[in-house]
């Protein structure tokens, strides 16, 4: 089981950024309202995230750190509502790091931890926790010095952390996300007012955005496209600021980009890049997400489609404010 988890895990943990992803969004699924995420030595060292989510009964930590054990499965794999949905994060990373996840069920009487170390496991037994889920990830990698070598500095796997938070904190809005640490200075996203998307957008993007955008909503053929996307002016020098979410995940998809850069095409100077937010909801089963583990590519079922949705409705929106 071990080597075929080490094996997943090249899958599943590419690197600190890659663990702090699958951790955070495992909090969302378990309705977290407030999520921490401390991290030492950019993640290689320490990577511990804290929600106050519905926790884990006590019988099921062992499955929770075993194979393809998920509790997330009820509706298929086209029916795929929740963030997580292979049961492959918490074995993968259990075997490259020492991993401990410490939990209490909503309701229940006390918490308990379970540890894994090199895929051998120990517990679970009693342990001190007011309410949720804290999970500890020490020393990633350390007992497979081939992907430690390929990490970047500390400072940059930091930053790659601090790069997850931020796309997934646009996608939840209502939840507050601390991210701290000896490795970095501290990021904080105060809960948004649901009536105001811009409000938690701004605070990731910045405030000039939220004043210099187009706001977007579109439908074409079931395919919905909202958002903001900024007015040309408001450019950047790379494509850093460019935020998509496919059903409320956060997606980095080529096709998307190259859309984006098409809709901006007459209107901004090759070597410049826009900065935009764009949601994009459809049907579950015209749209695979299931292309890589990490789940950052997407694959609609008519690219096309999508692609003229989002060159469209930009294009319209630039047209229509005389741009
Ligand atoms: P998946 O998210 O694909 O189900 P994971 O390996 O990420 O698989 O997690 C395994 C299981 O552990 C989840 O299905 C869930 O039941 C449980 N779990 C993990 N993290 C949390 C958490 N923060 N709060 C509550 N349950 C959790
Ligand atoms: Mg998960």
């Amino acid at each position: 089981e071990t080597m075929i988890d080490q094996i997943a895990a090249g899958e599943v943990v590419e690197r600190p950024a890659s663990v702090v992803k699958e951790l955070v969004e495992n909090a969302l699924d378990a309705g977290a309202r407030r999520i921490e995420i401390v991290t030492a030595g950019g993640g290689k060292s320490l990577i511990r995230v804290s929600d106050d989510g519905s926790g884990i009964p006590a019988d099921e930590l062992p499955l929770a750190i075993r194979r393809h054990c998920t509790s997330k499965l009820d509706g298929g794999l086209s029916d795929i509502r929740t963030l997580g949905f292979r049961g492959e994060a918490l074995p993968s990373i259990g075997s490259v790091a020492r991993l401990s996840l410490k939990s209490r069920l909503m309701g229940a009487d006390g918490a308990h931890e379970i540890r894994v170390e090199s895929g051998r496991i120990d517990g679970p037994r009693p342990a001190a926790l007011g309410r949720g889920t804290v999970v500890e990830v020490r020393d990633l990698f350390h007992a497979v010095p081939a992907r430690l070598k390929f990490l970047k500095s500390d400072r940059a796997e930091s930053s790659a952390i601090t790069e997850v938070v931020r796309r997934i904190a646009i996608a939840a809005p209502a939840v507050r996300f601390e991210l701290a640490g000896a490795d970095r200075s501290p990021t904080v996203f105060e809960p948004a007012d649901d009536d105001n998307a811009l409000g938690r957008i701004a605070a990731v993007v910045g405030a000039d955005f939220a004043k210099n955008n187009l706001a977007l909503d579109a439908l074409r053929e079931g395919v919905r496209l909202e958002g903001f996307a900024g007015l040309p002016t408001f450019n950047r020098g790379n494509a850093l600021h460019q935020y998509f979410y496919v059903n409320g995940r956060p997606v980095r998809d080529k096709m998307l980009l190259s859309a984006l850069r098409g809709a901006y095409a007459d209107v901004m100077a090759r070597d410049r890049h826009p900065v935009a937010v764009l949601f994009i909801s459809l049907d579950p089963d015209l749209v695979d997400v299931n292309v890589h583990p990490a789940k950052a590519d997407v694959r609609f079922r008519d690219p096309g489609l999508v692609r003229g949705l989002v060159v469209g409705a930009i294009r319209e929106a630039l047209a229509a404010s005389g741009l």
